[in-house]
């Protein structure tokens, strides 16, 4: 194992560019948010009901065992009770600026984070408000924490092609407002809702100047990859873990430099990478990848953007200069203008 300080890994300046808002909630805010709200959500959807115990405030403990779950299921609970407490626009400001003091203290200096516009529409809220304080968090975070941040706005692909271009709708309609929405993605189950679904919402997108994220290859097979870049022009992939089976495709993302959003701690929880010694990290970065490292949703994984740094270095032997490289494709794939980008890769 290379001898690298956690000094030098936690000093590397670097960028997240494969982050969930709503994944980022620690337990001490979850019980927080709780506290305002535990009452019970009055769902527009019948078919998302509140958890059991939201008549009453939950704990510190209570959010931490919740976040200790055993399965995929027991995953979803925890991301189900921390959207459930997310209701005002304070909210988003509280988790958004706690993200950046997190993150500054990762080293991190520009985050690029999906926020789950899918899911607020599906509750029946408001998007437009809540976005008021997801930017006065985010304003605040930058200015306190020295993190810049951009939005991308998530839809979820297993509600179907309607729903996704009703959050493409409102990403445009933002982005009108402020350069801080740079993009879209797709989230959710890859295996209810293949890429070819979404082709016209993202040709649209691309047409209305939203940088394109995909989740792909995380638990289908390369068929998805291919498709993401075929159908949806992807941009970035997130995960992208299936094209280790397919050579002529992994040769292609070297050929055509796809930015790929790895993010090995969600892959081991979440069971889509079945041990560390089989995630490809080492070998797409040797083939000439651009690879990434990403925390995906750190609370609920207990990963943090350092701690991939030093999972690299540990288990897949990089080198100081190795992740200094990985730092520098962090900013390369960003989404920030070219000025902003050479700023940051000058810090290395
Ligand atoms: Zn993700």
């Amino acid at each position: 194992m290379p001898d690298v300080s956690n000094d030098f890994i936690r000093n590397l300046p670097k960028a997240e560019l494969h982050l969930h808002l709503e994944g980022s909630v620690d337990p001490r805010t979850l019980s927080e948010l709780s506290e305002k709200h535990h009452t019970p959500f009055p769902w527009a959807s019948n078919r998302y009901k509140p958890l059991e115990n939201s008549h009453r405030p939950l704990t510190v403990a209570e959010c931490e065992a919740l976040y200790n779950y055993q399965d995929f299921t027991g995953f979803l609970m925890a991301f189900k009770a921390v959207t459930e407490r997310l209701r005002d626009p304070e909210d988003y400001e509280l988790i958004t600026y706690r993200l950046l003091e997190k993150l500054a203290a990762e080293g991190c200096r520009h985050a690029e984070s999906f926020v789950s516009v899918g899911i607020v529409f599906w509750r029946g809220q408001e998007f437009d408000a809540l976005f008021e304080g997801l930017e006065r968090g985010r304003i605040r975070g930058e200015r306190d924490f020295g993190v810049s941040l951009l939005w991308i706005f998530d839809a979820v692909r297993n509600f179907g092609p309607a729903e996704c271009a009703k959050v493409l709708a409102k990403a445009v309609h933002m982005r009108e407002r402020t350069p801080s929405v740079v993009g879209i993605g797709i989230g959710g189950d890859e295996r209810m809702g293949p890429p070819e679904n979404f082709t016209d919402v993202y040709a649209q997108a691309a047409k209305a100047g939203l940088r394109l994220s995909v989740h792909a290859g995380e638990t289908t097979g390369p068929s998805s990859i291919t498709g993401a870049l075929d159908s949806l022009r992807a941009e970035r992939l997130g995960h992208a873990l299936s094209a280790k089976d397919d050579p002529a495709l992994l040769a292609r993302l070297v050929r055509q430099q796809v930015p790929l959003e790895l993010c090995i701690t969600s892959n081991l929880c979440t069971g889509s990478c079945p041990e560390l010694a089989a995630h490809p990290l080492r070998r797409y970065f040797d083939a000439g990848a651009l690879v990434t490292l990403n925390t995906d949703d750190p609370e609920m994984f207990h990963s943090t953007l350092a701690g991939e740094y030093r999972i690299a270095c540990e288990h897949f032997g990089f080198t100081e200069a190795e992740l200094t490289q990985l730092a520098a494709n962090s900013f390369r794939a960003s989404w920030l203008p070219e000025e902003r980008k050479r700023e940051l890769l000058n810090l290395l």
